[in-house]
């Protein structure tokens, strides 16, 4: 059984002139420990998918389960990153990763050796203490990304994550998620529309279309990933 099921599932964003129609007929199943990539024109619809994912917009038609279960709101065992980060600049870097202990009612002090770990793991060893103005966009990716991971949840959901960077650091940053993405086989649905970065890190890659948002193909890929 799939992870994901997502059925027939159409989305429209009202608006004073009119509907968007951002997705449509989208039929999907994400399968357990996969890295699925979604990639597609701008305005095709794939950020609108993934926010339905996560739970935080509503579909219009259609169905979407996680495990079977209609989802509600945002499932509370994902992850999610953004393009644009979205860490406070008054807390620390550990204080903003320990930000999902407090979302989750969850004790700061029994998730910050973790917290810990996760920013060693991304580089971040000695950052703990500053504050979000003081890193480099790549930074702060990385600790948006051990922000989301804190809680070990069951699913990633990546939007553009490093779409804002530079082309090294994005190298870099896809390279350490194939890494992670080895050690832990999350489940991962990540956006992009850079297509060698999607067959680089991805199971399958679902090509999108626009006018309206539906899946054009579905690519699956068998490439040797890099070794931790
Ligand atoms: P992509 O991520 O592929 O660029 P989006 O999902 O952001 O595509 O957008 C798909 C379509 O839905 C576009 O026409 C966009 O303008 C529209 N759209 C996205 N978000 C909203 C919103 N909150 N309200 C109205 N229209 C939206
Ligand atoms: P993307 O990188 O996904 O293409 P955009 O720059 O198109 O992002 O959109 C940024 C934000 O604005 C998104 O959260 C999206 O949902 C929202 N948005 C996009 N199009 C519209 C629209 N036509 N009306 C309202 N909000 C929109």
């Amino acid at each position: 059984p799939a992870y994901i099921s997502i059925e027939n599932v159409g989305k429209a964003y009202g608006s004073r002139h009119g509907a968007v129609k951002a997705l449509s007929g989208i039929d999907l199943q994400v399968r357990e420990g996969e890295f699925l990539s979604i990639l597609g024109p701008s305005g095709c619809g794939k950020s609108t998918l993934l926010k339905c994912i996560g739970g935080l917009e509503n579909i219009t038609t259609g169905s979407l389960k996680i495990r079977g279960q209609p989802l509600s709101g945002p499932p509370a065992k994902a992850g999610m990153v953004f393009q644009r980060d979205v860490l406070l600049d008054w807390r620390t870097i550990l204080d903003n990763v320990l930000i999902t202990a407090e979302f989750l009612g969850l004790r700061r002090e029994d998730l910050k050796p973790r917290a810990m770990q996760l920013l060693k793991r991304f580089g971040l060893s000695g950052f703990e203490n500053r504050h979000p103005w003081e890193l480099s966009g790549g930074m702060r990716q990385r600790a948006s990304i051990c922000r989301a991971l804190l809680c070990d949840p069951e699913l990633l959901l990546m939007d553009e994550p490093f779409g804002a960077l530079d082309a090294m650091t994005r190298d870099d940053l896809n390279l350490e998620l194939a890494r992670i993405w080895q050690d832990t086989r999350k489940t991962v649905v990540f956006v992009t529309h850079g297509i060698s970065e999607a067959i680089f890190l991805s199971d399958r890659v679902v090509m999108m279309d626009r006018n309206p948002g539906r899946i054009a193909e579905v690519l699956e890929i068998d490439l040797p990933r890099p070794r931790s």
